[in-house]
This record gives C-alpha cells, sequence and structure tokens, in this order.
C-alpha cells in the first residue's frame, strides 16, 4: 500500500506481507495503530487498521479454536 509520509511528506509503499503483518499484530495486541517508520526522513507514521484493512481486504484474524468437536 501506497502511504505519505506525516512528516516529510513523500509518499513509500510497504508490501502486502507487511500489511497482514501489521493486521495480526493489531488484532494480538489489541493495538489501535500500528506503526511504520518512513524510508526518506526515518519518522513513524501512524497506520490505523481501516487503512490496513482497506490495503489488506483478504486478510482474516486467526482463530483460535477452528474446530471444536465439543460444540
Ligand atoms: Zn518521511
Amino acid at each position: 500500500m501506497q502511504i505519505r509520509c506525516t512528516n516529510c511528506h513523500r509518499p513509500f509503499a510497504i508490501g502486502k506481507d507487511t500489511v497482514h503483518a501489521a493486521l495480526d499484530a493489531i488484532h494480538a495486541e489489541n493495538l489501535n495503530h500500528y506503526n511504520v517508520q518512513c524510508p526518506h526522513c526515518r519518522r513513524v507514521n501512524r497506520l490505523s487498521p481501516m487503512e490496513l484493512k482497506r490495503a489488506a481486504p483478504d486478510w482474516q484474524p486467526e482463530q483460535d479454536s477452528a474446530d471444536n468437536p465439543e460444540e
């Protein structure tokens, strides 16, 4: 996904793997944003889960118990 740095206003891209890793971390740790570092100025940019989900609509949260025979 394309991000515009809030500090230097230059665009940079993060890969889908990173987007998925960010969503996993947000889901696992119950975060309300994820920090990515701008490659130009090295300042941290906050990404909201909404922006990340828009970039990775096929992402699904990991299920703890996919198959529970007790049910
Ligand atoms: Zn920057």
